[in-house]
């Protein structure tokens, strides 16, 4: 299990990927996640940095950013088998937040864990497919 990225609520898609280029770091992809109603960019080179943009209200992100403001959402983790990591995570007794692996950014598989299992963190679980572009 290793730090694939950290997940940052923005207002603009924009506005955030200019700010992470001028620290530095390259827009390594975008794309809109529609499962999610949101837009989303990695920026760096891994570990990543995703910035997420709501493309509705009724979007998760919209939720956090009306009451939170912009700022860190989430972390994630790569796993070799995320079927093995949510029964594992069910096993300890604790509900995730998806039940099942669904896709994700990137072509990836993604699971969420809930935050009140995790000291407060929102964890992304994510099996990456090799056919990435
Ligand atoms: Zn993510």
């Amino acid at each position: 299990m290793k730090l694939h990225h950290v997940g940052v609520a923005v207002r603009s898609l924009e506005e955030g990927i200019r700010h992470y280029e001028s620290l530095g770091l390259r827009l390594a992809h975008r794309e809109d996640v529609l499962s999610q109603q949101v837009k989303v960019a990695f920026m760096g080179e891994g570990p990543y940095v995703e910035l997420l943009e709501p493309t509705s209200a009724g979007s998760p992100v919209s939720k956090f950013l009306d009451k939170k403001g912009p700022g860190q959402h989430h972390v994630a983790y790569a796993v070799p088998d995320l079927a093995a990591a949510l029964a594992r995570e069910m096993q300890a007794g604790r509900a995730p937040i998806d039940a099942a692996a669904r896709p994700g950014a990137w072509g990836h598989e993604v699971a969420f864990l809930h935050p009140r299992h995790h000291g407060g963190v929102l964890i992304e679980l994510l099996e990456e497919r090799p056919a990435r572009v």
